[in-house]
């Protein structure tokens, strides 16, 4: 499955950095199975989750700096090689699919199985991750990956301001105020939306990824038993799906504050919302 494997590690100075990238459904009404809670994403068009442009964007602009290589991962079906080769064309230096059909029907947790094998054969210092997905919307799987790698996981970036192969300093936000944070590396950033302005591909990126695929890696390729991915190796089930019903029209309630007020309890007594008083019939 597997046709070459990109450098283990970047030469003497050079960071390695891991970008995940996930293809997401292009609209916000797919389809659920009824049965398993899954999207339906068959004939659907896909995108790159929007989130993860800001990382890749992040991690392209080390690589303009000469500090970094950039290897963009994803786990999905064989079409997520597209969101693979979108990166390829912004100027990434490897890429790499992960797919199988072991994988299929991995929650979070699963999929963090699979992104940390990939992540300990790729051996990198800094794994960039957008805020969230758009599809799934968990935000967990990046503290899910640090977890298993037992490695720090930094939130909210908004900027690298230094990285080597010992430390990586980043500006985060925080409520009101931002902070710069360091850390041991390896570890797991994630890279808040509007961070920055992420590229487009250039006419020359788009021709010179034509030539490039992504190196394919399976369960096999990545050492993992298929009874830890996918949905044997997926501890949650989505039990049931329906759409969130519409927020209700409010009322303006006119004349003076008491006509107001003798209006508003009026109209909580015909709702049934006051309980009678102990003792009251
Ligand atoms: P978040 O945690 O919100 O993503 C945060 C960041 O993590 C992203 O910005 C990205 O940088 C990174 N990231 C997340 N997912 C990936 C990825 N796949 N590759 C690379 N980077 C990633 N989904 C399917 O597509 N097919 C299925 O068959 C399927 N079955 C499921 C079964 C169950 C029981 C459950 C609960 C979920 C299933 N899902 C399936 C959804 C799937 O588990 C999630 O989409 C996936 O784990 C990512 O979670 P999220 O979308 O909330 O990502």
């Amino acid at each position: 499955m597997c046709s070459h494997s990109p450098e283990p590690a970047g030469p003497s100075g050079v960071v390695r950095v891991v970008v995940l990238v996930k293809q997401v459904p292009a609209v916000t009404q797919v389809s659920v199975d009824e049965v398993t809670g899954n999207l339906l994403r068959a004939g659907v068009r896909s995108v790159m989750n929007p989130y993860d442009l800001f990382a890749l964007e992040a991690a392209l602009r080390l690589r303009d700096s000469e500090v970094a290589r950039v290897t963009a991962v994803s786990m999905g079906p064989p079409k997520a090689r597209e969101v693979l080769k979108y990166a390829l064309a912004l100027g990434v230096d490897d890429a790499v699919l992960l797919t199988d059909q072991a994988f299929a029907g991995s929650d979070t947790w699963a999929t963090s199985a699979v992104l940390q094998a990939a992540v300990r054969r790729l051996g990198p210092e800094v794994i960039l991750c957008g805020r969230q997905a758009i599809d799934g919307d968990t935000g967990q799987v990046p503290l899910e990956l640090a977890v298993r790698l037992s490695v720090p996981c930094v939130t909210r970036v908004l900027a690298i301001e230094a990285v080597d192969r010992e430390t990586v300093v980043v500006r985060r936000r925080v409520e009101g105020f931002e902070e710069v944070v360091e850390s041991v590396v390896p570890a797991v950033l994630t890279v808040e939306e509007k961070s920055c302005t992420p590229r487009l591909p250039t006419l020359e990126g788009i021709s010179v990824v034509g030539g490039r695929r992504p190196v394919v890696f399976g369960a096999r390729e990545l050492g993992l038993d298929p009874a830890d991915v996918g949905s044997l190796g997926s501890p949650t089930r989505v039990v049931s799906v329906r759409p969130a019903l519409p927020a209700g029209g409010g009322i303006i309630l006119e004349g003076s504050p008491e006509t107001q007020v003798r209006e508003l309890v009026r109209r909580l007594n015909d709702a049934g919302c006051f309980a009678p008083h102990p003792g009251e019939a």
